[in-house]
Order: structure tokens, then C-alpha cells, then sequence
């Protein structure tokens, strides 16, 4: 019998030891199964082969008679035993339907299989505050153009004191089956859109499809810490669902205008002030912008350009209330590009005295600029070493 030694050990297929308990041969079954449905491998031939390969292992070993056949004779001893020659998914699943448990193979894959009334679709939308108005929290009022159910037939599409038919198509079932190759493939019916029902006498409101369009007004609760990009979900505020079933949910993505000052980096600001040379060497007390306005900031003696200085938990609030980020602020050190008389004439005592009198920094910046030309000029010495 060539084809009893082409086949696989029932055993094998199913992954088990031959002292299985029939719990074991269900539980063994229902997993290769599920894996290698060809809803999930569309395509796949491989796993389709493995997921008609198990059907037949499934029903041979989960039959005492059969098995009992099976274990004394192998394969040889199935011939004319009666095992179910499978012609496609659909057929192995009403097969074996009780430990599928009816609807499993619908609600694991694919929404085409689903039936009842369909949710409504989520909507989108942008919207765009300030800085200002991120830190502390802010509530915003937006229109929507959303769709509402039809007062006049309840969304159902049909004429007042009508009622939609059943889709002659699918029979209402809301979706036709195909062959395609060796399995049938379900899709939604092309005449109902997989509603199952058809308006045969249209609603004049809403000309059958059960909508109104309209502009929704809502207020949103904008919490204190956002950052642009984050995303906000009002539940049950999107377009409306069939008859039935929920609406779908409003999604707003925040997006916050740059600022003229601050730059956000994490719940830190950062902001560049500029100073005067004076200022710098001198030190001083500056005004520098915050988030609450104005404030007084002190400039110590001998500051760089570049130097950053910080005011304490004066950033941005955390989004989820742990404290508060640092302002940032970095000093530029400003060139004059216009002097007066006077003020050219006190540079240049300055710079007079400090050509007899380097300041150290620079005196060791000289040092170290004179070392490393010297350094560079003498790589033949290593070279002759
Ligand atoms: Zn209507
Ligand atoms: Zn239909």
C-alpha cells in the first residue's frame, strides 16, 4: 500500500505520545488547528496541508474504535474504516464544530465572519494650543463634523413605518463564500455591504443610509503637561455605530505652537538670554522671561558666553503629576556692534591693560596652542624611534 507509508504517524501529526489521553489528543488538536487555519495562512499551502493533515489524525484518535484500529494496524487498518475525506476548512470545522465551540473560528479570525451590528469608526483630530496653555492645563471648545443617526428612521435607513428586507444576495447573511482553491474563502456581500439587510424604501431624510451630517460642539480637558504628539481619546465620541452598537471614540492629537522663547526638552525650558560684556564680567542681576512672566535672575561674576543657568522647578508640569521640570537659561555674551566715543575709548584702556596683563585663561589658551603646534611639528621623531 504506497499510500500508508507516505502518511504521517497520527501520533507525530498531533505532536503526542501514544498513551495520550483523549484530553490531550483535544487540547493537542485545537492548537495545531488554530495555527494553521488558512484564514490565518492565507495562501500558505504548507500549513494547509499540516491543517487537513491534523483533521484526519483529530478524528481517527479521538474515536476509541478507531484508534484502537489505528494503534494494532497503522494506517493499513484505516482503509475503508470510514475517515472523513476533507474537503475544506469549512467542512472540518462543522466536523469537529463541539470543540470549536461554535463561533471560536469567527471571533479568532477575521472580522468578515463577524456578524451583527458593526461599532462606528473613530475620528481624528489636530488640535493646537500654546506652551503656555500646555503647562497649566487648559479646556477647549471644538467642532466636529460628525455623522449622527437619522431622527426620522433611527438610523435604520428605511422610510418611516417601513422596514429594510433581507439581502436577496447573501440571504443575510452578510457575506458570500467562494472557492478558491482547495478552501472556500468568505467575503462581505457586495449587494448589502455586509449589513444582511437591504432598504428597499429609502428614508427621504437621510436617502437610506441612516446618517445626518452634522457639526458636533465639544469641549476638551487639555491636562497640564502635554506635549505635542500625545494623543487624547474621547470614548464614544466618534461617528455612530449601526443600530445597536457604540459609537467610535474621538481621538485628538495635541500639537503645541512654538514658542518665542522656550524650547521644551522633557519638562525642562530652555532659553537664551543675552548679556552684556559688562554684565558677564562684572556680574548682574537680568530679567529673564518665565512661564508665570517676568523674573529676576542673577548673573555671577566672570560668566561665559554659553554658561547655562537654572531656576529651579520653573519648566513644565510632569503629564503625570510628578513635579516639575527646570527652566534652563543659557547666557550669550553680546559683542557691542555700535560704541560710542566714550565707549571706544574705555575698550581700548581695557585692551591696553590687558595687553600688559593677560588674563590667566587666555594666557593658559596661549600655552596650550603654542604646545600643540609644537607637538605637530615634530613627528619625525617618533617616526625615527
Ligand atoms: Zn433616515
Ligand atoms: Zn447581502
Amino acid at each position: 500500500m504506497p499510500m500508508a507509508t507516505t502518511k504521517r504517524d497520527y501520533y507525530e501529526v498531533l505532536g503526542l505520545k501514544r498513551e495520550a489521553t483523549p484530553e490531550e489528543i483535544k487540547k493537542a488538536y485545537r492548537q495545531l488547528a488554530l495555527k494553521n487555519h488558512p484564514d490565518k495562512n492565507p495562501g500558505d499551502a504548507e500549513a494547509e496541508k499540516r491543517f487537513k493533515e491534523a483533521a484526519e489524525a483529530y478524528e481517527v484518535l479521538s474515536d476509541q474504535a478507531k484508534r484502537q484500529r489505528y494503534d494494532r494496524y497503522g494506517h493499513a487498518g484505516m482503509e475503508g474504516a470510514g475517515v472523513h475525506d476533507f474537503r475544506n476548512a469549512e467542512d472540518i470545522m462543522s466536523a469537529f464544530s463541539d470543540i470549536f465551540g461554535g463561533g471560536l473560528f469567527g471571533d479568532l479570525f477575521g472580522q468578515q465572519r463577524k456578524r451583527g451590528p458593526r461599532p462606528g469608526q473613530d475620528l481624528l483630530y489636530k488640535l493646537e494650543i500654546e506652551l503656555v496653555e500646555a503647562a497649566r492645563g487648559t479646556t477647549k471648545a471644538i467642532d466636529i463634523n460628525r455623522q449622527e443617526a437619522c431622527g426620522d428612521c433611527k438610523g435604520s435607513g428605511a422610510r418611516k413605518g417601513t422596514v429594510a428586507t433581507t439581502c436577496n444576495y447573501c440571504g443575510g447573511q452578510g457575506q458570500v463564500v467562494q472557492s478558491r482553491g482547495f478552501f472556500q474563502v468568505a467575503s462581505t456581500c457586495p449587494s448589502c455591504g455586509g449589513e444582511g439587510v437591504r432598504v428597499t424604501d429609502p428614508c427621504p431624510s437621510c436617502r437610506g443610509s441612516g446618517r445626518v451630517p452634522s457639526v458636533a460642539h465639544l469641549k476638551v480637558d487639555v491636562p497640564p503637561g502635554v506635549e505635542s504628539g500625545m494623543w487624547l481619546q474621547l470614548r464614544g465620541q466618534g461617528e455612530p455605530g449601526d443600530p445597536g452598537a457604540p459609537r467610535g471614540n474621538l481621538r485628538i492629537q495635541i500639537m503645541v505652537r512654538k514658542h518665542p522663547f522656550f524650547e521644551r526638552n522633557r519638562n525642562d525650558l530652555l532659553c537664551q538670554v543675552p548679556i552684556s560684556f559688562p554684565q558677564a564680567a562684572l556680574g548682574a542681576d537680568i530679567e529673564v522671561p518665565t512661564l508665570d512672566g517676568p523674573d529676576r535672575l542673577h548673573v555671577p561674576k566672570g560668566t561665559q558666553s554659553g554658561e547655562v543657568l537654572k531656576l529651579k522647578t520653573r519648566g513644565m508640569p510632569d503629564i503625570s503629576g510628578r513635579g516639575r521640570g527646570d527652566l534652563l537659561i543659557e547666557v550669550i555674551v553680546e559683542t557691542p556692534r555700535h560704541l560710542s566715543v566714550r565707549q571706544e575709548e574705555l575698550l581700548r584702556e581695557l585692551a591696553e591693560i590687558e595687553h600688559e596683563d593677560v588674563s590667566p585663561k587666555r594666557k593658559s589658551f596661549f600655552e596650550k596652542l603654542r604646545d600643540y603646534f609644537t607637538e605637530d611639528a615634530e613627528p619625525g621623531e617618533s617616526e625615527e624611534s
